[in-house]
Order: structure tokens, then sequence, then C-alpha cells
């Protein structure tokens, strides 16, 4: 991960130009700045590929419409300034940050005044957690912080405002020694961690929650497809916390994290080696870097 973000050499692509990267600022008085209606992608770059690029952006353009406006670039524009932008940026490994925010025309709650903006961000990050912490699997807190229901926040979408409880559950969680934090749903039942999708081992299927009230992510669509293609059962479901108890291992999915096994979730202690584990993260492995999946073992 970069370490001082606002102050590294090459470009970033803000509103249709290229501009240095120490200068894509904006202003304070920015209306997303205040009120969290910012939307973002995250797209991981393998092998100078961006996978899944397209459903991202088509994504991006989604949230902005749940919280009420437009982005001002089509997805295609959107995709050939993130094609021009890996070039520039000569990134072969590495991570693509697309965010649109309104921006400083009003400081009151009404947005409709607003100029949508967007920027994107290429920049190269290798692997989101080391190679200790994928072999001995992430220890989770469960968080005090609940996802909200659909009505009571935009939950598809991607937007800043949601992701206020994720970083207090995530800090909170790694002030506790703990790697992230399952959070559970406003109705109690198992969720989501903080930026990743949640699977459970049972008995040789894979048991996953539905997606009703958080996102829908576009690793834990391939990765069912993964497990599908496999021969696997991949069952959508409402789970309540007590069937951790039934889980041989578990696992999380997303764009940055990739496949990455659980060790325990609160109480519960699960096999990080799980067999299927390995499976899925190689045929996920070989996927993104346009290998198809791997052989039946
Ligand atoms: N949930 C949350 C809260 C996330 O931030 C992410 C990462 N975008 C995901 C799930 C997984 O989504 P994806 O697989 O599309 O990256």
């Amino acid at each position: 991960m970069l370490t001082d973000l606002a102050n590294q050499p090459g470009t970033l692509w803000v509103d249709g130009n290229f501009v240095p990267w120490p200068e894509a600022k904006l202003h304070v008085l920015s209306h997303s700045l205040h009120f969290a209606g910012s939307v973002f992608e995250g797209i991981r770059v393998y092998g100078g590929r961006a996978f899944a690029l397209h459903q991202h952006l088509e994504r991006l353009a989604a949230s902005a419409e749940m919280l009420g406006y437009r982005l001002p670039w089509t997805v295609d524009v959107l995709e050939a300034a993130c094609h021009a932008l890996l070039a520039r940026q000569e990134l072969v490994e590495g991570y693509i940050r697309p965010i649109a925010w309104r921006g400083s025309q009003s400081v009151s709650v009404p947005a409709a005044a607003c100029r949508v903006h967007v920027a994107i961000a290429a920049f190269p990050w290798p692997s989101y957690y080391g190679e200790e912490q994928r072999r001995r699997g992430l220890r989770l807190a469960v968080a005090r912080w609940k996802r909200p229901s659909p009505e009571t926040a935009p939950t598809a979408s991607k937007t800043a405002g949601l992701y206020t409880i994720a970083t207090m559950a995530r800090d909170e969680a790694n002030a506790a020694g703990l790697d992230d934090a399952l959070m559970l749903d406003w109705r109690g039942l198992l969720a989501e961690a903080t930026g990743a999708n949640l699977f459970l081992v049972v008995d040789g299927a894979l048991h996953t929650p539905l997606p009703d009230c958080f996102l829908d992510g576009i690793t834990r669509r391939t990765v069912i497809g993964l497990a599908r293609a496999r021969g696997l059962e991949v069952v959508e479901r409402r789970m309540a916390p007590g069937e951790l108890a039934r889980a041989q291992g578990a696992f999380l999915t997303g764009t940055a994290v990739e496949i990455m096994p659980v060790a325990a979730i609160g109480e519960r202690e699960l096999d990080p080696a799980h067999r299927l584990i390995g499976m899925l993260a190689g045929d996920y492995a070989a996927l993104v870097r346009g290998e198809g999946p791997a052989p039946t073992p």
C-alpha cells in the first residue's frame, strides 16, 4: 500500500484530463466531503489486465444513480480512461480506484445544483494481506455495528456513507489485535466483513448470506460461478450467527482481499486450510490472470 497517497509520482485522470498526481485536489467545500455522497470502485490489475473492469464501472454508474445523480461520462469513456491511465502509469500489477463526487456548489443538504466530478487513480497494490495472514487465516471480531436495512440506506451502492461504520468496525477489530470484523445486519443475521463478502463451507457445500442489505460483490458472484463449475453446491440464504457452529471453514471474497481464508469468527475456530478454500483460491487466481479455471484435481 502507498504510504503518502497525496504525494506520489505519476498521473491521475480527473474530469477528462490527465493531471500530475500531487495536483489532483478538491475544494474543502465539496458537497460529498460534508454529506458522504461519493461513490467509488476498486479494480485489480493482473498482468496488465484490469479484471471485470466493465462490470465495476457499471456498478459505479449504478451506485451514483442510487444516490440520485448521473455520471457525466459514459462507462465506455471511463473504461477507455482506465486503459489509458494504466498505460501511462505502466501498471502491471495493481489497483484502480475510480471515484465520483458532488462538487462545491452547495454546503447544505440539497445537492441538485452540484456538479458531478469523476477521478481515477491507478497504483501498485501487491496484496491486501501478507502471505503469513493468508496461510494462518484471518481472525474476525463480531462488529458492534450492524449493516442497515435497505429502507435506511442505499445498501446496494458502493457509497462512502456506508463505509463510516465499516471503518469504525475495522479499526476497533484491529485495535483488539484482530484482522477484520464480521458485520451482522439490522436483523442480527450474518452479513459481510468490512470490505468483503462471507462464505461458509458446510459439509462440502458453500453457504453465503443473501446480499439483500449489502454489496453483492463481483468477486462473490465470480466465486459462486467457479464453485458451480466445480460441481459444488452453493446456497445463498439468510443465516443466523448460530450457523457458524455448523461450518468447517470460511473465507472472504473481494477485489482487494481476493479469496482469503478465515481462521476464527468471534469464539468460533475454523480451518483456514480447508481443501475447498485452496481449490477456489487457485481457480480464482487462474481466472483473473486469464488462464481459466484449473482442471479438476
Ligand atoms: N462488501 C464491501 C463492503 C466491500 O467494500 C467490497 C469490496 N468492493 C465487497 C463487499 C466485495 O465486492 P467486490 O467483490 O465487488 O470487490
